[in-house]
């Protein structure tokens, strides 16, 4: 199997005065309606290139199959929730209906807003908090919404000095950026060798001056935070609400809820847990979800099922979907120089609908399983593999975990300046045509590869991924220098990660 096309850029294809059209004669050739400015004209030919229809479909064509995606292979990408993206949610996606100009006016978008509406009760269940927005548009963007919220909250008591935010150091990055961008500042607390937050470490943070914590559970190791019960009452003592990351909410589905463990806000990635397709940037859907006595605090617009007076001629059913503002919370907002949008209209519809087919398709009585087969999978892999490489932390784990690289006697001792890295392994990955785990993240160990497979995978596939990983450990034992050099059979070979983050390219000049 040979996919990978080692072709030319579309430009070094073009031959000049090639085209892939043809034009009717121009009838009003010389006549013109109206003067162009000159300072408005193009002064040079625009340089396009210039090929026929057949050359340009064989080069994108080409080019997209060298693309990796959960719909070529297995995409164990730890933290990313890589799941299938069911083929049914870009059909009912794409019903026309559902194809509305964003300025429609509610009354004529009552589907639209009623699907909404559900997205945002079924989530308010399934955390157990009392309403939610689907109007961010990432986790990052959830994150700083909710903690607009927070802030807010604090502000319309008049208690201005809650300016710091705790972080335990095990967070995904986006924790603290959000943090910072929403102008609070970090403080760090510490993980116990088993992971989990230090509650001892915890303690002393606590003050007048903190606005809350973030917690993101189970946490980037893969580890359900068995203290949280006792964090929120110590946060809550001292006047601090509790955030949840919820970006992979994945194993918690339907077992537990984090309004329940004490938590006050919240965001799901929807491309994540939902299983809505991401990578690339998007686009994605982070939806906030607050406990009761914060809603006045989510940004607008919200929507609200009201009696509408108008439609009580039409029979029985008087109530209409509406976009709601609030009112009250924005002079505080707009005093601290918040704003109380965070998105264009009602965020990313399409993917909104995408997450609530999904819903729908597994059911109220099979969300459950997705998040214990998740935990299934994650956990056979885990045991499978930990013959062969380093398990730092030893113990049940949820949807994902964390190997610290090779065994010592397969050549991964990283005191030794020739160890075979978690690098060298995720390169030599690509060779047997699987994406690599994530790599070097968290930042708690030298070498850590994080495997989450999501429930979506078949045993078969578990078992290939399996038998891979030990021949890789073999192979690092008995030939190093085959995956120092790795990858061998992708377009591309070993990158210089570096040099493509401080000098890339992206444009083609000639
Ligand atoms: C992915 C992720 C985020 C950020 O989500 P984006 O949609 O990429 O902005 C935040 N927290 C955790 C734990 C995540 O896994």
């Amino acid at each position: 199997m040979n996919r990978t096309y080692y072709g030319k850029l579309i430009f070094e294809l073009s031959k000049q005065g090639r085209v892939g059209y043809s034009l009717p004669k121009n009838e009003f050739e010389g006549y013109s309606l109206v003067e162009l400015d000159a300072t408005l004209s193009r002064q040079t030919e625009l340089s396009l290139p210039e090929c026929d229809e057949l050359t340009v479909v064989r080069h994108y064509t080409n080019m997209s199959n060298n693309n990796f995606g959960v719909d070529t292979g297995f995409y164990p990408l730890g933290s990313c929730t890589m799941k299938y993206n069911p083929k049914l949610n870009e059909e009912v996606c794409q019903l026309p209906g559902f194809n509305l100009h964003p300025m429609t006016p509610a009354k004529y978008a009552q589907g639209s807003l009623k699907l909404y509406d559900e997205v945002q009760k079924t989530l308010a269940e399934i955390a157990g908090l009392s309403r939610f927005t689907l109007n961010p548009y990432a986790g990052a963007h959830g994150e700083l919404t909710g903690l607009m919220v927070i802030r807010s909250y604090h502000i319309s008591r008049g208690d201005t000095l809650r300016t710091k935010i705790i972080v335990p150091d095990s967070a995904h990055g986006t924790n603290p950026a959000s943090a910072a961008v929403c102008g609070l500042q970090i403080v760090e607390v510490k993980s116990l060798a088993d992971g989990t937050v230090d509650v001892e470490a915890l303690k002393p943070l606590l003050g007048p001056d903190i606005a809350g914590m973030m917690m993101t559970n189970p946490n980037t190791l893969g580890l359900f935070e068995k203290q949280i019960p006792e964090i929120a009452r110590l946060v809550h003592e001292c006047g601090g609400l509790m955030y949840y990351d919820g970006a992979n909410l994945n194993p918690m589905l339907g077992v537990c809820r984090p309004g329940d463990m004490g938590f006050d806000v919240m965001h799901i990635n929807l491309h994540k847990t939902f299983s809505t397709p991401h990578g690339g940037g998007g686009p994605g859907s982070g939806p906030v979800g607050v406990r009761k006595g914060l809603e006045q605090f989510l940004p607008n617009p919200q929507v609200r099922l009201t009696p509408n007076p108008s439609l009580v001629e039409r029979g029985a059913d008087t109530s209409a979907y509406e976009l709601h503002c609030e009112t009250t919370p924005l002079s505080t907002r707009e005093g601290q120089g918040v704003s109380p949008y965070v998105s264009f209209f009602l965020g990313n519809f399409g993917i909104i609908i995408r997450a609530y087919a999904y819903l729908l398709s597994l059911g109220k009585e099979n969300i459950p399983m997705a998040g214990k087969l998740s935990v299934l999978n994650a956990n056979y892999i885990k045991e499978s593999l930990r013959s062969h490489y380093k398990l730092p932390i030893d113990t049940v784990c949820k949807h994902e975990f964390v190997f610290d690289g090779l065994l010592e006697e397969y050549g991964g001792d990283h005191h030794d300046p020739e160890h075979v890295t978690t690098l060298d392994v995720a390169k030599r990955l690509l060779d047997y045509g699987f994406h690599a785990p994530t790599i070097y993240f968290p930042l708690l160990f030298h070498e850590a590869l994080m495997i989450e497979p999501t429930e979506t995978e078949s045993k078969e596939t578990l078992d290939d991924f399996i038998a891979v990983m030990k021949r890789i450990a073999e192979e690092a034992k008995t030939n190093p220098q085959l995956l120092k050099t790795a990858p061998h059979d992708t377009p591309v070979r070993r990158m210089d990660d570096v040099k493509a983050v401080k000098e890339p390219h992206f444009t083609y000049y000639k």
